[in-house]
């Protein structure tokens, strides 16, 4: 019989003491759905604890279980990279491993990739950070999807399912100031949503330290959105506008009134308008940068979900564009 792969990828920075508990929940979840063959892929970020005994413990005895050890910390966004790279499954899970992303949704999650979802988050209804963290997030969150290119969901960490058809766009796109959560919205395949409220770590301390969050919320901005190079463009509009209306109340005043300027008067007002001529063409300047920005990113054009037809498609993008028993099978 014909059993589809599950990957489960599990970045770890200093994580001895969650994983052992983790694995034990994975198994019970893996247990409890024997229609699919598992893989854990668990990726050691340059831990300065024991984490890579730990999961050396548990390959040992499971051979489901992949570890990858970084020679240092390289941050989540890479080691959730390293991850993929080595998955094999139909289908790719990415969860922390503090348990904070309840391992019991993956149930649920695999039940909606079934349903055709090529993309499952999992969408925090509430959260146990700490009311600074919360507050941060929610608000990035909220700047995020206003400025995006394209929709990124509110409210999801990088707890979600993928298929494999998702992946391998992904992997087209090496880009080294990578933001998964982006990438993932980017390709724009179907998605949907399971819902959790998120508990506290369970154990050890946060590996995102505050500066590797504001690096992280700057990637996800730039990386998706060319808002902050338009910003000149907006500057320099508004600048030039109220210079405009400055200097034709002055040129009124002074010739239909009789009013007396002093020279310096009608200098700082043409001097603020050329200020905004200089941020339009810092803006055209961005624009070429952006572009450039853009380019080398190298992702594909377009993404092609499915296609029909006889001849057309020899190899179906994933196991949702294999033909339904009740469809013409039309590949050859
Ligand atoms: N992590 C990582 N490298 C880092 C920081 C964190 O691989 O530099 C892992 C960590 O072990 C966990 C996941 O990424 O499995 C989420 O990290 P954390 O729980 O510290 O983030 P938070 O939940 O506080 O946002
Ligand atoms: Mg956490």
């Amino acid at each position: 019989m014909f059993m589809k792969k599950i990957s489960i990828v599990i970045p770890m920075y200093n994580e001895e003491a969650n994983i052992f508990s983790m694995y034990s929940r994975l198994c019970l979840i893996t247990k409890s759905l024997p229609d699919y063959i598992f893989e854990f892929i668990c990726i050691n970020d340059g831990s300065r604890d024991a984490t890579w005994q730990c999961i050396q413990t548990i390959a040992l005895q499971d051979d489901r279980v992949k570890g990858i050890s970084f020679s240092r910390n390289f941050g989540v966004q890479m080691a959730l990279t390293a991850g993929h790279d080595h998955a094999t499954g139909d289908a790719i899970i990415t969860i922390d491993a503090d348990l904070q992303d309840p391992p019991e949704l993956i149930t649920d999650m695999i039940k909606a990739w079934e349903e055709g979802h090529y993309i499952v988050y999992a969408r925090r209804m509430s959260r146990n950070d700490g009311f600074l963290k919360d507050l941060t997030a929610s608000l990035y969150y909220k700047l995020l999807t206003a400025v995006a290119d394209v929709p990124i969901p509110e409210n999801v960490g990088d707890f979600r399912l993928i298929d494999r058809a998702v992946l391998n766009q992904i992997n087209t796109c090496r880009e080294r100031y990578r933001y998964w959560r982006g990438m993932v919205a980017w390709t724009g395949f179907k998605h949907t949503f399971v819902y959790f409220t998120r508990p506290e770590r369970v154990a050890g301390q946060t590996g995102y330290t505050w500066l590797k969050l504001l690096k992280l919320a700057f990637d996800g901005i730039t990386s998706f959105s060319m808002f902050p190079l338009k910003l000149a463009a907006y500057s320099g509009v508004f600048v030039i506008a109220t210079g405009m209306c400055m200097f034709v109340y002055i040129s009124c005043d002074a010739f239909l009134f009789g009013a007396r300027y002093p020279l310096f008067k009608w200098l700082v007002t043409i001097i603020y308008i050329f200020m905004g001529v200089q941020f339009l063409l810092m803006w055209l300047l961005g624009e070429y940068i952006g572009r450039m920005h853009d380019e080398q990113k190298q992702r594909p054009l377009y993404i092609i979900e499915k296609m029909c037809g006889a001849q057309v498609v020899k190899e179906p993008l994933s196991t949702h564009s294999l033909p339904q028993n009740n469809e013409i099978n039309v590949f050859h």
